[in-house]
This record gives structure tokens, sequence and C-alpha cells, in this order.
């Protein structure tokens, strides 16, 4: 019973102050462009107290609580019946203006935005007590900065191996994981010098699990991800270069998967171009390393280790370093192609 006489008084008094209390003054509102923002500031006599009332693309409302203008701001002049309402005009790349409807000790403050990709920040600072909003331009172009190199297997894990052959080209084995890292490496020295940063999953032969590469990438933020593999089969006839990318991504929607399938068709058709291999074509694939990527993921199967042939143009270095230059290739020709897509 008490404590609901309290919770009365209580009432009475908030509600007795917003009506007699003196309320806060807005005093002033100036604003200044940036080259990418646009900062508002509300000046006032103490502390302001807000909402934000609601938020689109293109305006933000906020309303002001136990607050009255100065007169310049609190003048509603109408032309025949309608209310012009009091404003102040920015027109810079990203605020068009700010409206206020000052209402009974409180103001509704309608920030109207120009461009369509704007985040804000809202601030207050003390001494003197002002409200600051920062309109922040936000570029959703894309950039490809930072690439990752998976070069698959290593460690106790060979991948495919070819055997010693008698009477042939092979001394020794060839084992996939070392023509896998060959390659990396050398991609990673082709797109040295370009405005990226390029990170290999393993910089030599050592044991990484799946999950780890693909955590990698995530870890470095990784625009790219891009796995190195040469093929196996029972049929030794096999041969060529395919590539894949994920049948299933992590975003559920398309863009992952289509960024995907827009890497794969640059790198593959990259060196098909270049190369002397059969084409295998692009193909989707469940693979963990893509699966579970985060980013658009690839993995190119550079050829077959169980093709005498391609074994043959594998374990030589000219062979690998082109390889290599022409995978750089096709990565900077995604970049490209996505970079230079319009931002807005
Ligand atoms: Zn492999």
């Amino acid at each position: 019973m008490i404590k609901r006489v309290f919770i009365f008084a209580a009432l009475i008094l908030s509600a007795s102050c917003s009506a007699y209390c003196a309320p806060n003054v807005l005093k002033n509102i100036r604003y200044h462009s940036y080259p990418n923002k646009t900062r508002i500031v509300l000046d006032a006599k103490d502390a302001i107290t807000y909402t934000i009332e609601k938020i689109s693309s293109k305006k933000i409302h906020i309303r002001l609580h136990n607050i009255t203008p100065v007169n310049k701001f609190g003048k509603i002049k109408h032309f025949l019946f309608f209310p012009i309402y009091p404003r102040v005009t920015v027109n810079d790349r990203i605020v068009k203006k700010v409206k206020l409807k000052p209402a009974y000790h409180s103001i509704d403050t309608v920030f109207k935005l120009s461009a369509r990709n704007t985040s804000y920040n809202i601030f207050y600072l003390k001494n003197p007590d002002r409200l600051v909003l920062d309109f922040i331009k936000v570029s959703n172009k894309r950039k490809i900065k930072v690439i990752v190199i998976d070069p698959g297997h290593g460690g106790f894990d060979p991948g495919a191996v070819r055997k010693y052959r008698k009477g042939v080209i092979f001394s020794s084995k060839i084992k996939e994981k070392d023509i896998n890292l060959d390659i990396a490496k050398r991609v990673k020295k082709y797109l040295k010098g370009t405005d990226t940063r390029v990170i290999l999953t393993r910089e030599r032969d050592k044991f990484i699990s799946l999950k780890h590469r693909v955590g990698l990438a995530k870890k470095y933020k990784a625009d790219i991800f891009v796995s190195i593999h040469a093929n196996a089969a029972w049929d030794k006839r096999m041969s060529g270069i395919e590539t894949y990318y994920p049948r299933k991504t992590r975003d559920k929607g398309v863009s992952l998967k289509k960024e995907s399938r827009k890497l794969a068709e640059s790198i593959h058709e990259s060196l098909i171009r270049h190369m002397r291999a059969r084409d295998r074509g692009i193909k989707d694939a469940m693979f963990y390393v893509l699966r579970n990527a985060y980013m658009p993921a690839v993995l190119v199967e550079v050829g077959f280790i169980s093709n005498y042939y391609d074994a043959k143009l594998l374990k030589k270095s000219s062979y690998r370093k082109k390889v290599a230059q022409v995978i750089a290739q096709g990565i900077l020709e995604y970049k490209n192609e996505v970079e230079k897509q319009k931002g807005e």
C-alpha cells in the first residue's frame, strides 16, 4: 500500500515538472560538411533528453524532450493554411535539411538526407550541453583487399600421391601437398605489388585442419578464399583443370554463391585461356572449405596427378609458375570487375 502511494506521488511530481519546471532551451543548430560526413550540433542550455522516433533511408526523426526552442526555431509561419516549419538548410552531399516541429515542451527534429547509404552516430557532449549527430556516407563499394590462398593438404596428409614409376620421368614421388604449396606461394608472389594483402593458410609442409583454414580466412577478414589442389582419379586417362564453387553457402542467400561462381569463372577462364589443359568445367561442390567460408570461395584443381601428362607438367616448375601467374591474373580480373561496379 505504501509503495503504491509512493509511485503515485512520483508520477505527480514528474508530471508537474514537465508542465511547470522551466524547460531546457534549444539555443542553436550548427553544421559542418566533411567529405564523407556531415556533423550537426544541437546546442542547448541543459542536458538534452531525446528519443529516436523513426528512421528510414531518407530521414531520421528525433524528438527532443522538455525543451523549447529560441525564437528563430520556434516560429511556425503559414502559407495559406499550411504550416512552414523552421528549418536549417544544409544541402550538402549527405544532409538536405533539418526541419523543426516545435510542440508543447518538445521539439520534433527531422533530418532529411540527400544520400541513401548513410549511417549515423549520435552522442552527447557537455560544457556546453550539446547533442552531436554525425551522418556518415557509407560506401557500399566492395573492395578486394585481403586474399587468402589455401594450399590443400600438408604435413601427414599428402593429398594425392603419384608413386615412382620405373623408366619414366619420375625420379621421386609427386605429392599433391607440395604442388599446392608451391603454386600458392607463387600466386602470392604474383599478387605482390598490387593493393592486396595475401595470406597463405600454410607457408610450409604442415598439417592444417579444414576448420582452421576457414577460421584463418575469417580472422583476417579475407575478401576471397582460393583453395589450390591437384586431382587424382582411378581412371588414369582423366586429365585437365576444374574449378569449384560452393553449392551451399553460409549466408543462405544467393550472393555468396553468386560471387563465388563469378570468382570461379574468372580464375577458370583465365586458366583455360592460358594453359593448354582440358577444360573440365566450373562445378559446384560441398567441400568443407567452400561450404563454410564467410566470403566468396573457390577451389581450383590444377591437374591430375594420376594422369601421366598432367603429372609430367605439374612436376615442371615453369609450368607451376605459369599456373600461378594465370590464377593470380584471374583473381585480379575478378577484383577489377568487383571494384569497378557502381557503389550507389
Ligand atoms: Zn586435394
